[in-house]
């Protein structure tokens, strides 16, 4: 009898080789389809001992053949218009009962309309995150569809997935777009941890003078503490690394220009609908535009001159920074956890705060030590701001007077701080039982005639102003 794969996979690029790779060793056998079919041969080739457990397919119509039905397929390609030209192609092939699973980075409002587009079979959306090393040997999985689906191919997505403590971080999240909904929040996390990271890193050059070598030492130092994450792992790893064409810091090469595909600019463009404040991480998104404009950048300092100067000694300290970045880190996880909340009611889902936070602890890109205490915190009391969370609050109470220090220290030496600057002053306000919005209520009264809530309850609602402009 011919053989027959259980699971099939469309895409042989970065993640979707890797994530072939993953499932031939730990899963099930997998039937491949690429749309360059020499990219699918040479993979196949080079699979080495996991070749007998791959199927390489020259047609959709020979993968599609070669899957048990009722089939499950992935789908591992550019997001947008190629995931519709690929469900268009395929759909000529597929049983009502076969089951696409969308696992590119898709913007969840286009998972949204593919799931409630009467599709004539099954279709999941899932994030998956951890890069191409993740997707090789475990990525954190964030399902998003009829639960049922879900579970139908939970026992290939639990095996190949990162490990907490045994635990797989692979789960479902909610219907329609709601994986990639999580996913989308991880970025918008991953940009405001990478900023805030680089902003301590330019503290440390700029303001303390430091060479990268010993910058590596810190960071290294601090992935032994409460901060130990992926994040700033690779921050020591991208500092201590020697470009060897010209024997520098590979850190003092790269150009200060960030890259982007946009998906933290979704995470903040969403939380603008959802009406959910995430500064850090809107802040982040603005600091990699700002980057870009790099000519614009040169002429400022060419006429105002360059901002950054040294700190005076003692000003600050390696430690306080350190805990700015702690206090940072728990500001803008609040605050993604905060957006997650919002899209619940938003959306019809029901997200479960402490599951995205379990899924989040291996295997993805903002992986670290903190994110099994926000598990715990929040599976305590979801509807509570991690910031109201006594262990966090203990952490915070500790580490805000750094933060504080940085950031004025910052300001008046010229060292732009827009993601640990924007947590703070959230932190601030959302201490702050007596704002200020009693002074745009009114101005909104006296030129709209909004009208506004009285402190003591009677029932006037609008000022004395007779004259509106
Ligand atoms: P690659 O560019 O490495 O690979 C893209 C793959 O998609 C190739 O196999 C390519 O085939 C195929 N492809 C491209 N366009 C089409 C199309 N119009 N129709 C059919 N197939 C097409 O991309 P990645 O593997 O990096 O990314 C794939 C998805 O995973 C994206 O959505 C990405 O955002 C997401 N992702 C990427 C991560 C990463 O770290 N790289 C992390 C997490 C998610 P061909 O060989 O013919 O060109």
């Amino acid at each position: 009898m011919a053989m027959t794969a259980e699971i099939g996979l469309i895409g042989l690029g970065t993640m979707g080789a890797a994530l072939a790779l993953n499932i031939a060793e730990n899963a099930a056998l997998v039937a491949v389809w690429n749309r360059t079919t020499a990219r699918t041969h040479a993979f196949h080739a080079e699979a080495g001992s996991l070749a007998p457990r791959i199927m390489p397919c020259d047609s959709l119509k020979a993968l599609v053949a070669a899957i048990r039905p009722p089939r499950a397929i992935i789908l591992m390609v550019p997001a947008g218009q190629p995931v519709d030209d690929q469900i268009a192609a395929l759909t000529p092939y597929l049983a009502p009962d076969d089951l696409v699973i969308d696992a590119g980075n898709a913007n969840f409002n286009d998972t949204n309309r593919r799931a409630r587009a009467g599709l004539p079979f099954r279709f999941l959306g899932m994030g998956v995150s951890g890069g191409e090393d993740g997707a090789r040997h475990g990525p954190a999985i964030m399902g998003g569809g009829a639960k049922a689906d879900w579970d139908r191919v939970a026992p290939i997505l639990t095996a190949i997935a990162a490990k907490y403590k045994g635990t797989p971080c692979a789960d479902w999240m909610g219907p329609e777009g709601a994986g990639h909904f999580v996913k989308t929040v991880h970025n918008g996390i991953e940009y405001a941890d990478m900023q805030m990271i680089a902003e301590v890193y330019g503290m440390m050059r700029d303001g303390f003078g430091l060479p990268a070598p010993a910058i590596a030492t810190t960071f290294r130092r601090w992935n032994d503490g409460v901060l130990q994450s992926y994040l700033i792992e690779i921050a020591a790893g991208v500092s201590a690394a020697t470009d060897p064409l010209t024997g520098a810091s590979m850190l003092d090469v790269i150009l200060d220009k960030a890259g982007q595909k946009g998906t933290g600019r979704w995470t903040a463009i969403e939380a603008q609908h959802l009406a959910a404040p995430i500064p850090v991480i809107e802040a982040a998104v603005a600091a990699r535009n700002v980057s870009a404009r790099l000519e614009e950048r040169q002429a400022g300092e060419a006429l105002y001159g360059p901002a950054p100067q040294h700190l005076p000694a003692a000003m600050i300290t390696e430690a306080d920074l350190e805990s700015a970045l702690t206090a940072g880190k728990i500001l803008c996880y609040a605050q993604g956890f905060t957006m997650s909340g919002a899209a619940g009611p938003a959306f019809g889902w029901d997200l479960q705060l402490p599951a995205i936070a379990r899924v989040w602890r291996a295997g993805c890109i903002i992986r670290s030590a903190m994110l099994d205490d926000m598990a715990q915190a929040l599976s305590e009391d979801p509807a509570r701001n991690l910031i109201l969370a006594p262990h966090f609050a203990a952490h915070l109470k500790r580490t805000l007077p750094s933060l504080r220090r940085v950031v004025s220290a910052a300001a008046l030496h010229g060292h732009a701080l827009p993601a640990l600057g924007a947590g703070l002053a959230w932190f601030d306000a959302m201490r702050t039982a007596r704002g200020t919005a009693n002074m745009i209520q009114a101005q909104r009264d006296f030129f709209g005639a909004h009208g506004f809530d009285r402190l003591d309850g009677r029932d006037n609602h609008h000022g004395p102003w007779a004259v509106r402009g």
